[in-house]
This record gives C-alpha cells, structure tokens and sequence, in this order.
C-alpha cells in the first residue's frame, strides 16, 4: 500500500480497521480521554521490559544506557507533550507494523458488534484495548522517533490520526522511542505539570520503572515520598513509586492501585471483578497476582487468542502470555506470575515439562477456584454476573480437570424449572436443598434452548409432582453431563433417557393400600399390553421398543432416550462436524390416559390405527426439536385425517 515520495519517506493508508477504531476511539472515549497517558507509559514500560529481557541474552544491546527510565516533558507554549522511554525501540518495519496496523485476529468481527451506543461501544473498545491509538483523543498530530536497540539509525512516524501516516528516515538517534504530541486546543489541561503529576501516578505506580518530570519550579505540591530511587540529572525528579506491584506487601498496596495494575497487564478498560495476591515461600517461592475480568474478551473462544498470565523470573519480565501456569479453562485469568526458582533464560518448551511450573499450576488453579467459591458465597451478585460471562468456560473444567472436579460441580449454576426462566442460576447445592422426601437423583434434562425443553412433554411428571428439573441448553452440556456422574453422593439423571423412577416408587411396596394401588397398576399394565404390542407392530422399525409412559400427564406421546444413546445435541453437532452416525432409535412411551390413546385402543380400522400411531410418532419426535425422517409423509396423513374429521 506504500507510496514513495522521496527517497526515505513513504505514506501509508491506515489499514481499514484502524481507520474504524480510531475515530470510534476518540468519539467514545472522549470522556474519559485521561486513559492516554496509561497505555503510553504501559507501552514504555512494555518495552523496557523486553529490553531487559533480551539483553539476558545480549548484555550489548544495553550497552552503558542501563538506566532503564521513562521521562514526560511538557512544553506549555507549544501544547506539546513527549513521552521517551529506552526501552527496545523499533525498526522502520516494525514501525510500520505495529502503529500502522491493528494485528489482533478478530478485529473485523469485533468492529461488528460496535453498535452505535457510545457507551456501550466504549466498554466494548475497552475489552478490545485502546493501546497506542488512544493518544488522538488529546492530540491533533502525533511524531515518534523511534531506534531499536542495537541500531543506530532512527525512524520517524507523523500522523494525524485520520486517513495515514508516513514514515521516514530520523537519522542516527539514541536508543528507544520518543512519542510526541501535539495537542488539541481543548486538551492543554494536560500541560499542567501539577494535574499530569497525579494522573501519572496514578497510571504508573505500579510499574516497575521510574517516571520522570522537569522539577516544578513554581509551587510546592511537586512532592517525591519514594527516596529510595533518585535520579542522576538534577534537574528531574521521580514522580511515581517505580516500585512493581505485585512486589509490594498486601498490606501496602489500596485497591485503586490493584485495578490500575489490572489495567496495564490486560490491556482491559474496565475494573477487575475480584483479584488475588499471594507470596509464596518454601520448597518453591514465587509470587502470583490473579484477576478475574469482569467481561469475557471478544476473542474468548477464538483458538489461537493470547491467553496466560505475565511471566517473569526475580522480577525480570521474561514472557507475556505464560500458558502453562492456568489450565486452558481458566484462559480468561489475567495477572502476573513471578517465580524465584525458574532460570531466566526459561523458554516455552521448558515450561511445559516443568515440574515446578506443574506445581504452581496446580497451586494456582487451586486459588482461582477458592476466590470463586468465596465470590458465590459472599457476593452472589458478582458471581452471577461472572457466571453469566464465563460459565461454558468453567464447564470445559468441570468435564476435563477430574482433580478438580467436586470444586468445579460446586461452581456450576443452570436454568432450573423452579425458576422458571432461562437465567442459570440454580448451584447444585440449592438443588440438593430443595430436593423432595426420598429423592435420590438429581433430574436434568438438555435441550436446545430453554424455550424448547421448558415445554418439553417429558417435564410433564415432574411438574405435577414438584420434582426440580434443571434445564440445559448449553451445546458444550451434553458432553459435561456425559462426564459428571454424582454430586453430593446423589446420581444425575437425564430425564429423557431410560425406563423413568420416580422418587418413592421403590419403597412404597409394603403397605396393604399400595399392594392394591399396584395391583390397580399392574392391570392397566396388562390392558394397555394389547396396545402396546399393537403400536409396536407399526412402529417395529423406528423405535427401540413401546412403553407405557411414567413421564407423561398431558402428552399423548414422548420418545425417551435408551441409557447410552446420544443425545439430540449431540448428534447434531457431530453432523454439523460432517460425521456420519448410525441411526439411534428411542422408546416410543405413549400416556395410557390420554384422551386419545383411550380412543387409539377403541380404532379397528387396521389404517386408520396406523396413521394415528404414525401422527403420534411423528409429533413426539418434533416435541423433541428432531427433525422428522419424513415430513411430507407426516402432512399427508395429518390432512387425511383431517379430511375425514371434516367429512363426518
Ligand atoms: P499493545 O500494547 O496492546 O500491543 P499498542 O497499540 O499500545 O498495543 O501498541 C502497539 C505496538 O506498538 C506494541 O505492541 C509495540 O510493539 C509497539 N510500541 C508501542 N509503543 C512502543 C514503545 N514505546 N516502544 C516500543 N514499541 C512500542
Ligand atoms: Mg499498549
């Protein structure tokens, strides 16, 4: 897309995207245009720490400009900030790159669901990350110098934000990256040094390097409480405490400093729902700092989205996006893992074999779970809303991690037919409260949506007698239900599948009044024999077998899954998959006292009883929300039968 003009300088189109976000940016975000100067120093901080970080390697690339140190210079005349740090730098290319282009996968779709709303756009651009483009909310034109490490010749990149940005040659410079800005007229607050003091504090604090500022030379409230970092040219003081958070006692650290800290490592706008910070001593030694987002990212089920925690070894950064330290259903953990005992030169590979990373791995899993199990007991409300974000990820954990899995269970919440609405928030433990006299199963049934098993003819029974169903309709439940087999020492019990027992049917048997009362049974068992076989006779090739039915008191018919056939969710998504299944038949269970089922044992008209039972099938299995064999079939009979109730 480059279009040379001279020799060195080129002009660029922003990538369309880029373009997108930038003008969303600074529309919404406009209240709240302070957030500039966080993912600027977060930048300069980024990239101090990957210089660290490679000069481990390559101690050169250092060289004698080892104080690591970030500087703001303000030039009130002119309505200019500057922002230097010598950090790594960047190449023409890697300029080109990264201010140029937005590289994150699923940009597009995440432009997609902007809406208009300004506020709600702008937490949904927050959740993308606003980085560096975030600086044209306060500036009409931005210039860079920047020099990578281990280079001596610079780049220049201007823009002004709207259609481009060019880039040239800068000539021999000193080491990292030097952005300017060029301020609007309504954005010269941002000029007084007493006001940028506090909000740079506020934003850099947590780091780990010094933020520098000329020496007010009016004034007095320019105060520096950190004496232990000082600084080597007079005329500049530190105005932040340089101090990395998590290295920080609990006791030290107030929550706004937590969620600031939050901010800078995920790159998210909005506060943290809840953190953790530990130290951990002994055998292995490490430090974590955990953050449960308040709202899953866009990129959450995208498989190749970053994920892990910040790695670093004796507080040297060492690798964003750490994997091995969460397993893959807690990727939506944001923080930081520091460890005393990895070496530095540690690389993905060594990681994943690790048996110290193993064990803070464990031990970390561990914690997250704790700080949900603490979230849902004393701040339900945050762990709805947790819930209602994160769920169908926790439920990959509750159907893989098995060391886990008693915690994971206690963490699940579904949709319950004792509250009937589709909001999943019914814990198994509230189900196991409110279970009936000699319950012993805990009843569930999957669906594909609420709306489809909340009338599903198979809840009838359960309904009647006051026994709580809950509802699924997740596609990943199938799957976690196939993997869950008892919580509290009581059995689940998928209420489509099997030859149905109802609480209390087993132990009644003694009693004189219940001798009768199955005798009763035991007759409209052998009654009804006649006309099972007969429904059985039309139905021999599409059903397992025919039954009288527990499940049903308003239904004519339902079809009941046999113990270890796939579910209809299932099967479905092995189709969508492209696989080829072998057919699965259900019973047919018809309702003896049905209305029409007392008139289907009186039909002797051999076709007639036919079709009817055909009719009956057919509607059982759409009930099930499964598509019919054959549906022109099922409306020819239906209109003949029709056809004949009309005629009489
Ligand atoms: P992010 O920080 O989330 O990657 P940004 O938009 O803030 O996104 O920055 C984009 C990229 O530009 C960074 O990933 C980094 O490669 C580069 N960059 C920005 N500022 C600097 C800097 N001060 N020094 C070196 N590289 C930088
Ligand atoms: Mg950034």
């Amino acid at each position: 897309m480059g279009m040379a003009e001279q020799n060195t300088s080129e002009t660029f189109g922003f990538q369309t995207e880029a373009k997108q976000l930038l003008q969303l940016m600074i529309h919404s975000l406009y209240s709240n245009r302070e957030i500039f100067l966080r993912e600027l120093i977060s930048n300069a901080s980024d990239a101090i720490d990957k210089l660290r970080f490679r000069a481990i390697a390559k101690p050169e690339l250092v060289g004698a400009d080892a104080d690591f140190q970030i500087t703001v210079d303000l030039d009130v005349k002119a309505n200019t900030m500057t922002i230097t740090d010598n950090g790594i730098g960047m190449t023409r290319e890697e300029v080109i790159e990264q201010l140029g282009t937005i590289a994150k996968s699923g940009t597009a779709e995440f432009l997609d669901q902007l809406s208009g709303d300004e506020k709600k756009d702008a937490s949904l651009i927050g959740q993308f990350g606003v980085g560096f483009y975030s600086a044209f909310i306060v500036a009409e034109e931005i210039e860079v110098l920047t020099c990578a490490a281990g280079e001596t010749q610079g780049t220049r990149w201007v823009s002004r934000g709207e259609d481009e940005f060019s880039v040239d040659e800068a000539g021999e410079l000193s080491r990292g990256t030097r952005v300017m800005l060029h301020l609007r007229k309504d954005a010269e607050e941002f000029t007084d040094g007493f006001r940028l003091r506090t909000i740079l504090r506020k934003y850099s604090d947590h780091i780990g390097v010094p933020v520098r500022m000329l020496k007010q030379t009016t004034g007095s409230a320019a105060t520096d409480d950190t004496p232990e970092e000082t600084d080597d040219v007079p005329e500049y003081e530190v105005v932040n405490s340089a101090k990395a958070l998590w290295t920080r006692s609990r006791s030290e650290i107030d929550d706004s400093e937590y969620r600031e800290f939050y901010k800078h490592v995920s790159h998210d706008f909005e506060d943290p729902l809840s953190w953790s910070h530990n130290r951990v001593e002994g055998k292995l030694e490490y430090t974590s700092l955990v953050y449960i987002p308040k709202r899953a990212p866009f990129d959450l089920w995208n498989r190749d989205a970053p994920k892990g925690l910040k790695l670093y070894v004796r507080r040297v950064f060492i690798m964003d996006d750490a994997e091995q330290f969460l397993p893959l259903y807690l990727r939506f953990i944001k923080g930081v893992v520091d460890s005393g005992d990895l070496p530095l030169n540690v690389s993905r590979e060594i990681l994943q074999q690790d048996d110290r990373v193993t064990s803070i791995r464990n031990a970390l899993t561990k914690r997250v779970l704790g700080m949900l199990d603490t979230m849902a007991r004393k701040q339900p409300d945050d762990y709805q809303s947790f819930w209602d974000e994160f769920g169908e990820v926790l439920k990959e954990g509750a159907g893989e991690d098995f060391s886990n899995r008693e915690a994971l269970a206690k963490l699940l919440r579904f949709a319950s037919t004792s509250e009937n609405s589709n909001k999943k928030t019914v814990g198994l433990d509230d189900y196991l409260e409110r279970m009936i006299e000699a319950q012993d199963k805990i009843y569930f049934l999957t669906a594909e949506s609420y709306e489809n098993a909340s009338n599903s003819p198979h809840l009838e029974v359960f309904k009647e007698r006051g026994i709580e169903v809950l509802v699924l309709f997740d596609r990943i439940d199938e799957w976690l239900m196939g993997s869950l087999t008892e919580y509290g020492g009581k059995g689940f019990q998928d209420v489509m599948r099997g030859d149905l027992e109802l609480p209390g049917e087993d132990d009644e048997k003694d009693t004189d009044e219940d001798k009768n009362k199955e005798e009763a049974e035991s007759k409209t068992d052998e009654e009804s024999s006649a006309l099972t076989d007969r429904i059985k006779a039309v139905l021999e090739n599409r059903v397992e077998g025919v039954r009288p039915s527990k499940r049903l008191t308003n239904s004519p018919a339902c079809l009941a899954l046999g113990d270890f056939a796939m579910g209809i969710q299932m099967r479905k998504i092995m189709e969508a998959s492209g696989q080829s299944l072998p057919e699965s038949k259900a019973h047919f269970e018809y309702n003896p006292n049905h209305p029409l089922l007392q008139k289907l044992d009186e039909e002797s008209d051999e076709k007639r009883f036919e079709d009817l039972v055909l009719v009956l099938f057919d509607q059982a299995t759409l009930a099930e929300g499964a598509p019919l064999a054959d549906a022109a079939g099922y409306v020819n009979r239906l209109n003949s039968l029709l056809l004949e109730l009309l005629s009489d």
